[in-house]
């Protein structure tokens, strides 16, 4: 019997057991293929080193600018070398199982090639999680039970708390990790916003190699097919500037789906289970950027199933204090925000998006708004509103 069993060992999930494993609790994370890359950008901004401080020591490739394309190319850039700390730009097959043998050092067990499915039920209430495994079925028996295992999870509507996601309350998106000769600034992570609801996104890795990809968002996520728009966006004269050369190894491609709607918050809880990360939408609903957010809820909910272990109180009502963690509280209303802004910015075919950015090269405070939304997350000041508004 374990105290916790956490289904996926993503960045929620490890986060999730690390902690739990350190206050002495014992626990169970299941996944389903630790030799799975999922599919991202792998921008992962400098919150990381506040719940990872070692990955500092790691050599991930460091980011200290960005650039925001409009649909018509206006530009502006940001940088802050000195004013904060950098960024990481990583590989998640790498990134991820750092940071599960980090909740592993720290005492969880960690059962790969386990595919969670379904719930172990006594007398009507989950008391534990089945997998399959090349062995057989396994059940993992648990006083808590977390959710962490992304956006496919078949617990997470078993529970009966999630419905299946539908296609317009989702961002839709690729990547691909190349390699070749490029242009492309080291330092620097480059997003293009287009006339409809997608964007694509440039970023370097070490050496030569970059990882490319474009999303789509909300209803046009029907209009448009990713395959076909990612690859006119490889091959878009622009974005030829920075990838010349034709003789690009393809590394490895992938796309998956990414929560677009925010925090969940009428379903981040119950009787003995809580839901982390892109299962709860921990995503931000604009830039899509979810690896933090992510961890953050995965430690909300470590504090929480600690202080209810401890009480011997896993209720539905013990474990409401995860939703009202003054983390996840933060994040909820940040998303509320941004997600106010979407239609706004994607609104008369770009337009609006292009004044934002013109706005952004001449007013430092606002240009800070921008990056803090897209790259940290952070919900947009009152005046940003009022500024957008007054312009239009
Ligand atoms: C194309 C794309 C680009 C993105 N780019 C960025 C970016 O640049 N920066 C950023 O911050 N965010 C980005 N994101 C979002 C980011 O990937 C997620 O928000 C983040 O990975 C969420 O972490 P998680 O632990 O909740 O879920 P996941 O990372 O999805 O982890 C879930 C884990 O559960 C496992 N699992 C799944 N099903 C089962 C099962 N049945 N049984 C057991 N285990 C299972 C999976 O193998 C996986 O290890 C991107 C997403 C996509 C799709």
């Amino acid at each position: 019997m374990y105290d916790v069993v956490i289904s996926g060992a993503g960045p929620a999930g490890s986060k999730c057991a690390e902690i739990l494993a350190k206050s002495g609790f014992k626990v169970a994370l299941i996944e389903k293929d630790a030799n799975w890359r999922k599919p991202c950008g792998g921008a992962v901004n400098s919150r990381i080193f506040k719940y990872y401080p070692q990955l500092r020591k790691l050599n991930f490739h460091r980011i200290n600018k960005m650039t925001i394309y409009s649909a018509d190319y206006h530009k502006f850039g940001y940088k802050w070398k000195e004013a904060r700390d950098y960024s990481i730009n990583v590989d998640r097959l790498e990134f991820d199982n750092v940071l599960r043998n980090i909740a592993v050092d720290a005492g969880a067990e960690l059962f790969d090639k386990n595919i969670s499915y379904d719930f172990v039920i006594k007398n009507n209430q989950k008391i534990g999680v089945k997998t399959k495994s090349s062995s057989g079925i396994q059940e993992y028996r648990a006083k808590i039970i977390v959710i962490a295992d992304g956006m496919s999870s078949k617990l997470a509507i078993k529970s009966g708390f999630k419905k299946k996601w539908k296609i317009e309350d989702i961002m839709l998106a690729k990547s691909m990790i190349m390699e070749g000769e490029n242009n492309i600034d080291k330092d620097t992570i480059s997003l293009f916003f287009k006339p409809f609801k997608g964007y694509g996104w440039l970023f370097p890795l070490e050496e030569n190699k970059f990882n490319i990809g474009f999303g789509t968002m909300g209803e046009d996520n029907l209009k448009y097919n990713l395959n076909q728009i990612h690859n006119e966006f490889i091959n878009d004269p622009n974005i030829k500037k920075f990838i010349p050369k034709s003789n690009f190894k393809k590394i490895w491609e992938g796309a998956y789906p990414i929560p677009g709607l925010g925090v969940s918050e009428k379903s981040l809880y119950g009787d003995n289970i809580m839901f982390i990360g892109d299962t709860a939408g921990f995503v931000n609903p604009i830039s899509g950027e979810g690896i933090c957010p992510s961890i953050a809820s995965g430690k909300a909910a470590a504090e929480t199933a600690i202080n209810a272990l401890e009480s011997d109180e896993i209720s539905a009502q013990s474990l409401r204090n995860y939703k009202l963690h003054p983390t996840i509280r933060k994040i909820a209303r940040s998303y509320k925000l941004t997600l106010s802004l979407l239609d706004f910015c994607f609104e008369n075919e770009g337009q609006n998006f292009s004044k934002m950015c013109k706005m952004a090269e001449s007013d430092d405070n606002f240009r800070e708004s921008i990056v803090n939304m897209f790259l940290f997350s952070k919900a947009p000041p009152k005046d940003f509103i009022l500024k957008l508004n007054s312009e239009n």
